[in-house]
């Protein structure tokens, strides 16, 4: 391995050179089942002919032009984006941190526009928004943070899940203006609130005039089930956020806005020289175009429950097993220690997993798996299981 990358990643030595379906082929031409899909990016898989076809097309076209200009591409994503969540208006980056970044500042501008100094949002515990100095300041972890103080001002940190925490603040804090959490925590282990989480979010934002952001930069495009993850709560956000699922692998990150938030900037407030380029959404209007008309967010979510049974069945009675839980899929299995060297393990074993808050097996697969290729994914994960 070359000494000229930035010591930032764990890295495995192992490399992929090409890719089909849900499966990699490393430069020996090892086969391995991808169970993590790019960290929930290759919804479609690798190297879906359609999309493939896309992208050659949309480059053989066209690339990049300006923000300056208007964007075709840029607008039929946002009104197809539009018609799939009843926002009213988006602005595009190229990562999550960025579709963060950009709910941060339209909410702070938001107070500042009402009289409020010190604007502050409300963020949980074990949550993770990126890696930009506002987003690791969001992110309810030490190890995303520690060596980069000073933080930022202007967030305040309850725990999961837990709504009176939130009513405290409410009481006690009037510089308040948002309540930023993820649907379900992806990094935090895969944690899912209890029902009525969002509703009860929804409702103490509009009490207090707060906004409420949702960071579905991992449960959106089709992986909870539904094309949202907020869309099974019956609520719409002020503020929405995904990236990873959006493009299938070309960088991508949008902030949604709706209401009194998809009217706060104006020319000026923001800018992206890359973001909402024609190459990445004419692939992201292919993308979005594919997972809908091919169900896979239906797909998704009976997929989930297949998955599920399956690793209750065989492993029912193992003691170091703590739970196993998901929403579509975007599945966990918690074991009672931490167990880092699985990833290595099930790679050895011809499976790409992760492991995520130190003892969640984290599952993220491709929404174009099939039932033989899950069954497979949790054999294996199993073996891995029953060897410790
Ligand atoms: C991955 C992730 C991010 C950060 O996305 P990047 O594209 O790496 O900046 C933010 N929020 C959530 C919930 C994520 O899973």
């Amino acid at each position: 391995m070359t000494e000229s990358l930035m010591k930032t990643y764990g890295r495995m030595d192992v490399a992929f050179t090409k890719g089909e379906g849900a499966w990699l082929i490393d430069e020996a031409g090892n086969r391995y089942l991808d169970g993590l899909a790019g960290l929930g990016v290759t919804a479609l898989g690798h190297a879906d002919p359609v999309v493939t076809e896309a992208i050659s097309q949309q480059a053989s076209q066209l690339m990049h032009t300006s923000n300056i200009y208007r964007i075709p591409a840029q607008e039929e994503l946002a009104d197809l984006l539009i018609s799939i969540t009843g926002m009213d208006n988006m602005f595009f980056g190229n990562s999550g941190a960025e579709a963060n970044e950009c709910a941060i500042k339209i909410s702070r501008l938001h107070g500042k526009q009402n009289g409020i100094n010190q604007p502050t949002i409300i963020v949980a515990d074990a949550s993770f928004h990126g890696r930009t100095m506002a987003t690791l300041t969001a992110s309810g972890s030490r190890k995303v943070q520690a060596g980069f103080e000073p933080l930022l001002n202007g967030f305040v940190r309850a725990p999961f899940n837990d709504v009176e925490a939130i009513e405290n603040i409410a009481r006690n804090n009037s510089s308040i203006v948002a309540v930023m959490v993820e649907p379900i925590q992806g990094e935090g282990g895969i944690q899912i609130p209890d029902a009525g989480y969002l509703q009860t979010l929804r409702r103490i934002c509009d009490e207090n005039n707060w906004f409420l952001i949702l960071d579905e930069v991992q449960t959106g495009n089709g992986r909870t089930g539904t094309y949202f993850n907020y869309q099974q709560a019956g609520i719409v956000p002020d503020l929405l956020t995904t990236a990873k699922g959006l493009a299938n692998g070309i960088p991508i990150g949008v902030c949604l806005a709706k209401g009194k938030a998809a009217e706060v900037f104006v020319p000026g407030n923001h800018g992206s020289t890359f973001g909402g380029n024609p190459f990445a959404c004419s692939v992201a209007v292919t993308v979005v175009n594919e997972i809908l008309s091919r169900n896979l967010p239906d797909r998704a979510a009976a997929l989930g429950e297949r998955i599920k049974d399956r690793f209750r069945n065989k492993l029912a009675g193992l003691n170091c097993v703590k739970d196993i839980r998901g929403t579509g899929l975007m599945l966990g299995v918690e074991l009672d220690a931490p167990c880092p060297e699985l990833s290595r393990k099930a790679k050895d074993k011809g499976l790409l997993i992760n492991v995520t808050s130190d003892s969640v097996i984290r599952m993220l697969p491709p929404l174009i798996l099939s039932d033989e290729e899950a069954d497979q994914m949790v054999d294996i994960v199993c073996e891995l299981i029953e060897q410790i």
